[in-house]
């Protein structure tokens, strides 16, 4: 691969191409590495994707999987990152049906909304947060990942995989269209996530398409009118779904969670985004007390 790593295995093919862990041959550290695959008429790497790219390198929390360095070479590129042993997905999965510990489950959500009010405050965003997309280490600390590479590359439509991106994080208005420039679309997946781990790992809007998406998300929330969502009927992609639905206890989709959890979790998945939670009011909520 490199004269500096050693390839190990593969662990992951994502979005926008292969994860290797590797280690480094002068100092025997173990680390991830993500050979960015562009496209074969590309003329290389963009130069505005590597800016956006170095910009990450500048930024350094706990919770955000650290990006080591950034290797540019004949139109490849390949991105050195910590290593962390699994992604929530994994651990899900690991769970094998067993129950979530709650403390768990707020002291991961904990870590996911340091992490994003970071980045938030330094003005990136994620785009497609989803378990896959959080990684944890054995010292229990959960990391963002994959993050800032929807400016640098597009926002996906198809995984390298030709696996289709999941629409099962992405708030209705992405969904009608909005164009995605906002924080709060981390904010309404944040929220997703939380319920799928007070769930033990079941998603709570498992969408097949765009418009099955938006009436999972719409029966559970209540139905967008203008009253509750001023302006809703002008996204470029609206339409209205009939009949009318109230809004549903939200307690009753994530049974395990205690009513702080629940309350917060309501302040997450506003459909109206100009009325969601910031990532760092959430941090405050009393659920976290
Ligand atoms: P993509 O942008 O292509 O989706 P990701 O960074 O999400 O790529 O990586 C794909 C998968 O590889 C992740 O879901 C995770 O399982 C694994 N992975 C990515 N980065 C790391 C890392 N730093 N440590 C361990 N595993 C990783
Ligand atoms: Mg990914």
């Amino acid at each position: 691969m490199s004269a500096k790593f050693e390839r190990l295995e593969k662990i992951g093919e994502g979005t926008y191409g292969t994860v290797y862990k590797a280690r480094n041959r002068d100092t025997q550290a173990i680390v991830a590495l993500k050979r960015v695959r562009l496209d074969e008429d590309d003329e290389g790497v963009p130069s505005s994707a590597l800016r956006e790219i170095c910009l990450l390198k500048e930024l350094r929390h706990v919770n955000i999987v650290r990006l080591h360095d950034v290797l540019h070479s004949d139109k490849k590129l390949t991105l050195v990152f910590e290593f962390c042993e699994q992604d929530l997905k994994k651990y899900f999965d690991s769970l094998n049906g067993e129950a979530m510990d709650q403390n768990t489950v707020k002291s991961f959500f904990k870590q996911l909304l340091r992490g994003l009010a970071f980045c938030h405050e330094h003005n990136v965003l994620h785009r497609d947060l989803k378990p896959q997309n959080l990684l944890i280490n054995k010292a229990g600390e959960l990391k963002l990942a994959d993050f800032g590479l929807a400016r640098a590359f597009g926002i996906p439509v198809r995984c390298y995989s030709s696996e289709v991106v999941t629409l099962w994080y992405r708030p209705p208005d992405v969904l009608f269209g909005a164009k995605i420039y906002n924080t709060s679309i981390d904010v309404w997946s944040a929220g997703c996530i939380f319920a799928e781990m007070a769930n033990s790992g079941r998603p709570l809007f498992p969408g097949n398409d765009v418009d099955d998406q938006l009436r999972r998300i719409f029966k559970l929330l209540g139905s967008p009118t203008d009253e509750n969502w001023p302006g809703v009927a002008k996204f470029p992609e609206f339409k209205p779904f009939g009949p009318f639905n109230p809004c549903n206890d939200i307690s009753s989709a994530v049974p395990k969670l205690n009513s702080k959890g629940v309350d917060l979790l309501v302040q997450l998945l506003v459909c109206n985004p100009s009325l969601r939670l910031s990532s760092s009011d959430a941090l405050s909520h009393s659920y976290f007390d």
